[in-house]
């Protein structure tokens, strides 16, 4: 043991000051079962088949004889708001994997309370595990950087929550998802022991993720800094990939961002399915749309503010922190015009592309089309003869008005004059890997949770599939726009964070 910890085991909620964590035995339950198996993910991590004892494991009722364990302590800012311990109520990390591809933690979403639990009961609901499970590969297999997901254990124990039913809240069926990550460490792990002045913890905690995670900057005078500089060019990019597929997370508090860059923390999230700026899939998220699809870049950099006050006093005075953190928005802008000339199915950025690509944009957030579909119309329209309204009709949810014809038709003048000088099928695949087919739209996800609570996984099976081959026209059954009836329906657009 490296860090400060409580070792005493103990369930009970409470503060755990000079802590960095907790221990934690997951809590048995009556009947575990494999509900999904990520066979790709097993392989990855040099694991077989899974036997009847590691369903045991995966349910929480039974440990391996080198598993430790524990809860992290984190703290954390609420939609903008210092929000003291917060911590792993209802995550318990079993313990390091060495794999082919380096170390990965293993760790249980549901198994019970810990130390962290505050007023909450520790566990997880069927349908948001399955949320948890799907995306977490499908943003995978999208090429976004992201936790995984190897499996989804039904626990056989019925979960009380707040959905109402007939004005009474509802027992739902509880669930388990493993989920792998090389850490689970967020940016509300360095804001607990700052803001409890607990100044050796923080540099102990900040030396060991530079180490383990980082190796690149041991040793450098500017180290932490170096890290930092990092923290944020990965972060940056993760806000570029997520603006690329169209991925809107829903609750992106400091606690809700890892370390690495990495999405973490699957609950009220969506695709857009219309290009909305202003779209967020969670419901307490209104009305001020702080998370709101549009707003994500700008939310990352206020949270890695947050990180680096956290990291203030490991450091003489702010200026530097503040110099790295605002390399944020150069980063940010470099590569998300690079991942829009892609979208567009530019090789080479010249100086006139930045006023296509900001054109582009305008038109999508004013026609405010299906933005997946948009961008497949947009790549087979190279050398289409076709007249482009009648061409990107079906990837509109209303009737375009004159001006916001007009706009399209000049976009559409303006990119099809770029594009000729293109060749056409290394454009069209450049934009066909910058564009996915497949995206795991939220009614889709809530027709998977229908199924399965009335024991049908039909769908679960077909979007398992699908997902691994989100660039393929295999699935093309699924690249629909959102119908007509999902728009009112409760979780098909927007999801509380109860789950
Ligand atoms: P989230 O918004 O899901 O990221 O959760 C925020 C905080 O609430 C984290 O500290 C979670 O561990 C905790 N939490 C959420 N749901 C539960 C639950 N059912 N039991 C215990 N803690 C929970
Ligand atoms: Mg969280
Ligand atoms: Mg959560």
């Amino acid at each position: 043991t490296r860090f400060p910890g409580d070792e005493s085991g103990s369930r009970k909620p409470r503060q755990t000051p000079g802590v960095l964590w907790s221990k934690a035995e997951p809590t048995a339950v009556p009947e575990p079962k494999l509900l999904a198996w990520s066979e790709a993910l097993a392989a990855e991590l040099g694991l077989g088949a899974p036997e009847a004892q590691d369903v045991e494991i995966l349910g929480g009722n039974r440990l391996a004889p080198t598993m430790y364990p524990y809860a992290a302590c984190y703290a954390g800012h609420q939609f903008g708001n210092w929000a003291g311990q917060l911590g792993d109520g209802r995550a318990i990390t079993l313990g390091e994997l060495p794999t082919p591809s380096g170390v990965q933690e293993l760790q249980l979403k549901g198994a019970g309370p810990t130390a962290y639990s505050r007023r909450a009961d520790g566990r997880a609901v069927l349908r948001s595990s399955v949320r948890e499970y799907l995306m977490s590969e499908a943003m995978h297999y999208l090429g976004v950087p992201t936790t995984r997901a190897l499996s989804l254990v039904t626990t056989g124990e019925p979960v009380l929550r707040d959905m109402f039913y007939d004005g009474h809240p509802a027992h739902e069926p509880g669930a388990i998802v493993c989920r792998v990550a090389p850490s689970f460490l967020r940016f509300g792990n360095y804001e607990m022991p700052s803001a409890r002045g607990e100044k050796k913890n923080l540099q102990d905690l900040v030396d060991w993720t530079i180490d383990r995670y980082f190796p690149q900057h041991q040793g450098s005078e500017t180290r932490i800094l170096d890290w930092f500089a990092e923290v944020v060019a990965r972060t940056a990019r993760l806000m570029v990939e997520w603006q690329r597929v169209g991925f809107v997370h829903g609750v992106m508090n400091t606690d809700n961002m890892s370390i690495l860059g990495l999405t973490i923390d699957y609950g009220p999230y969506s695709f857009v399915d219309a290009f909305e700026p202003n779209f967020t899939p969670n419901t307490t998220d209104l009305p001020g749309r702080r998370y709101a699809f549009g707003k994500q870049p700008a939310v990352a950099k206020w949270n890695l503010g947050c990180l680096a006050g956290a990291l203030l006093p490991l450091f003489g005075s702010q200026e530097a922190l503040v110099a790295v953190l605002d390399t944020y928005d150069g980063i940010y802008w470099k590569h998300w015009f690079r991942m829009m000339g892609n979208k567009l199915g530019l090789a080479e950025l010249t100086a006139d592309d930045q006023a296509l690509i900001e054109q582009a944009e305008l038109v999508l957030g004013t026609v405010q089309p299906d933005y997946t579909i948009f961008f497949q119309l947009l790549a087979d329209y190279i050398g289409s003869e076709q007249d482009a309204l009648a061409h990107f009709t079906p990837s509109f949810y209303g009737t375009p008005t004159d001006d916001q014809e007009a706009l399209l038709t000049e976009f559409i003048r303006n990119w099809t004059a770029r594009i000729s000088g293109e060749d056409p099928e290394a454009a069209r695949a450049r934009m066909q890997a910058a564009t996915p087919r497949f995206i795991l739209r939220n009614y889709l996800l809530s027709q998977a949770i229908e199924g399965l609570e009335k024991g049908d996984d039909s769908v679960l099976r077909e979007l398992e599939a699908a997902l691994r081959e989100p660039y393929s026209n295999r699935h093309d059954k699924f690249m629909q726009k959102r119908p007509e009836w999902a728009n009112a329906k409760a979780g098909c657009s927007m999801l509380s964070c109860s789950s």
